[in-house]
């Protein structure tokens, strides 16, 4: 016996008629309002489908941006922060707010790291939320809000007795969530495997945060281009090309050193193979 199976109708499952009691718009419908349907891993492979590694350029002064992602910002949809700062729809229904939710994304951005750069951490990390003042007050950064991207620091790592601690602002949106994440434990690795002594000898102890803060920034840029969340990964990219701080300089650096695949292949060089990266 031979059933003709059309593939696009497997749910008659060889030619019956679909079950009465299978509702396929409801459930369709039911499944959508779980947030199945537009996740942002369906978000990525729409981008990945239109045109990957398209460069993107800000267009200073025509529109507001998301301070969170720096995508412009349409109409009133977004929501304005206690402190101005200035966020879309998208971040917002995506900020990171339980616990066991961030050490889940955590662990996932750490063993993404450890694939796509071939290293180890081999070291107890403690991950914390934090709120924003907080991180703001330990980084020393200064926040103004304005109707640009406000670009900031999102989080920190630090070296304790016990180990190296890792904070993230708590209600992140997960794309600058996953990016900081991607940044700090790139500076837990430079800790761990760079001679700072052997760094200063050979740069000079001044460029300590070109060589530094270059590495962090090329690293997560390439984290997500390696995990194709290509659309944020050039927004970001465009947006930290264009630093005229160490962040900016020192990333250029690494990128003509080890220029960005956004193409998902593997990566033949990056710093992570080299003692003294450039
Ligand atoms: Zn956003
Ligand atoms: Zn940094």
């Amino acid at each position: 016996m031979t059933a003709r199976i059309d593939p696009k109708r497997y749910l008659q499952l060889g030619g019956v008629a679909p079950a009465h009691s299978f509702n396929g718009s409801t459930t369709l419908a039911y499944l959508q309002s779980k947030g199945f349907g537009d996740n942002y891993l369906e978000q990525s492979r729409v981008a990945v489908g239109r045109g990957a590694g398209q460069d993107f350029v800000f267009e200073p002064g025509t529109a507001n941006y998301c301070d969170f992602c720096a995508r412009p910002l349409m109409g009133g949809e977004f929501d304005l922060l206690q402190d101005g700062r200035e966020r879309c729809v998208t971040c917002s229904r995506t900020a990171v707010t339980t616990h066991e939710e961030f050490v889940l994304l955590y662990q996932e951005v750490r063993r993404n790291l450890e694939v796509i750069f071939e290293i180890q951490f081999n070291v107890g990390i403690t991950v914390r939320m934090e709120n924003a003042k907080t991180i703001a007050r330990r980084t020393n950064e200064r926040f103004e809000p304005t109707a640009g991207f406000d670009p900031r620091v999102l989080g920190f790592g630090s070296k304790t007795a016990n180990g190296y601690e890792l904070y993230i602002e708590n209600g992140s949106p997960k794309l600058p969530s996953i990016q900081t994440m991607a940044h700090e434990l790139t500076h837990i690795w430079q800790f761990r495997n760079w001679d700072e002594s052997a760094i200063h000898a050979k740069y000079g102890a001044r460029n300590h945060l070109f060589i530094y803060e270059g590495m962090a920034s090329w690293a997560m840029i390439q984290y997500l281009y390696s995990t194709k969340e290509t659309d944020f990964a050039s927004r970001e990219a465009a947006h930290t090309r264009a630093r005229q701080d160490e962040y900016g300089a020192g990333f250029r650096l690494f990128e003509e050193r080890y220029p960005i695949r956004v193409d998902g292949r593997v990566l033949r060089e990056t710093p992570f193979k080299h003692k003294l990266p450039l």
